[in-house]
């Protein structure tokens, strides 16, 4: 009997959206389209170890038609999300028009710049591949630029690095460049003999790494000051231009590299009207992950805002496993819907929170108890290497780990792509416009 398929679009694969395809897995009540604006999959929190060319992009990286490439009910769409027609059930992308019956939003989020244009214009984002690779490439060249322009009085610039946002990206950045510059730059770079990268991790809030516990802020403190990072803490970046660096207390400091790590706002929804977007732009859902008013739109991850997870009645918190266990949750939903069983409300599950100040230095917050240093480091080794995207890739990543902590030196400092003529018109466009 030949089955009537129901047409699912995923418009994102982040974290919710592939734990969405990987549960519903080769059902063949489904006919299921991913639609990304990238071809691949990636893992967000390593970004910074790319940044940093301490690992290569592919080691957290996998294309999208390989991952699915045994689920016989998949394709993939490349494209960009335009409008969401609710009332003819079909999205419009850059690329096309895709109907669906039911249609699931994970876009997660985008870099928010609080309203700050020089910023936005002038700084580095650090969300995604290409922003990783920008930095990488920015870091390195500044060096060299360093090195070539002795007569310039404001040279300091090219080695101050300012990064704004004391959370575990901005502590994890701020402290894999203090260690990499101080072993590094000494050995490779002859011209700065007895000059160091001069880091400023720079916070509005009082302390670092906010939501985890007063052990691991504490933690990551004094790691990061030992390896020389200036800590700002109650000030924040209020203005970026001229490779000028202006904080709230009126600090100015000239970089050339301004590393934004700061905030992220969900993703615009255009068809969703704007009485069902909540705070931090992100879409109200009921329990079920169902977009308020709408019977056949579904939105998880970092995009949705659900207010019914008693222990959370102002939304969950923007994790990787609050995405994970949301997309999982919604294909059994979707399974037990079409048997007519009853679906589960979404309940989060915290498995804690872990993040690595320094060389074998990490902090993590277990649900029941804080703890520090080389068992938390290898606790988030483990950790990190279980859910990375194949098991050709956790073993290549493994490999990078081991030689690249022991050796501090991965030898992947590759300026992929000069970009310096484009950069200084970029610039020079920026300023005049
Ligand atoms: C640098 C960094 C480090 C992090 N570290 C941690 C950590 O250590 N632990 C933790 O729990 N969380 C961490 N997070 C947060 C975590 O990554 C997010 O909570 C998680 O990725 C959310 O998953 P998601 O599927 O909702 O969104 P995402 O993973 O952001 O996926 C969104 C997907 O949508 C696609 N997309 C976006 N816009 C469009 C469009 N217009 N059209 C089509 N496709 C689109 C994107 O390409 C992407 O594939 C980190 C985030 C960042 C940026």
């Amino acid at each position: 009997m030949a089955v009537n398929k129901k047409n699912i679009v995923v418009v994102g694969g982040g974290f919710a959206g592939v734990n969405f395809i990987q549960s519903l897995g080769s059902d063949s009540l489904y006919n299921i389209t991913l639609v990304d604006i990238n071809n691949y999959n990636f893992f967000p929190p390593l970004i910074y170890q790319v940044a940093t060319a301490f690992i290569e992009s592919s080691n957290i990286s996998m294309p999208f038609r390989k991952m699915f490439k045994r689920n016989k009910n998949f394709n993939f769409h490349l494209g960009k999300l335009i409008n969401i027609d609710s009332a003819n059930n079909c999205v419009h992308t850059d690329a096309g028009i895709l109907p669906y019956d039911r249609l699931v939003l994970a876009l997660g989020t985008e870099t928010n710049y609080f309203g700050m244009e020089n910023v936005k214009k002038n700084a580095f984002p650090m969300k995604n591949i290409t922003d990783a690779l920008a930095i990488r490439n920015k870091i390195l060249l500044n060096l060299e630029d360093y090195i070539l322009h002795p007569e310039n009085p404001n040279r300091d610039a090219y080695i101050n690095i300012v990064v704004a946002g004391g959370g575990p990206s901005g502590v994890e950045i701020s402290g894999m460049i203090a260690e990499l510059s101080d072993r590094i730059v000494n050995k490779e770079y002859p011209e700065l003999a007895g000059i160091k990268p001069k880091i400023h991790l720079v916070d509005a809030a009082p302390v670092l790494l906010g939501p985890m516990s007063k052990v691991a802020q504490q933690e990551a403190k004094e790691v990061l000051e030992k390896l020389g990072v200036t800590i700002s803490l109650n000030v924040a970046v209020k203005d970026y231009q001229d490779d000028i660096v202006v904080l709230s207390d009126g600090t100015k400091i000239h970089t050339k590299a301004l590393i934004w790590t700061s905030g992220v706002i969900a993703r615009e929804l255009p068809g969703i009207p704007a009485d069902k977007i909540g705070r931090g732009r992100r879409v109200l859902v009921d329990q079920y992950n169902t977009v308020q008013g709408f019977e056949n739109i579904y939105a998880i991850g970092d995009i949705c805002l659900q207010a019914t997870d008693g222990n959370y009645p102002n939304g969950h918190p923007q994790l990787a496993q609050v995405a994970m266990q949301q997309g999982s949750l919604l294909a059994k939903n979707f399974i037990a819907l079409d048997r007519n069983q009853p679906e589960k409300p979404f309940a989060y599950w915290d498995k804690g929170s872990m993040a690595v100040i320094s060389r074998y230095k990490a902090v993590a917050d277990l649900p029941k108890f804080s703890f520090k240093g080389f068992f938390a480091w290898l606790t988030w080794l483990l950790i990190h290497l279980v859910p990375i995207a194949s098991f050709r890739n956790k073993w290549k990543l493994l490999g990078n780990w081991l030689w690249s902590f022991y050796s501090a030196n991965s030898g992947l400092r590759l300026i992929i792509r000069s970009e310096r003529k484009r950069d200084a018109q970029e610039v020079r466009t920026n300023r005049q416009a």
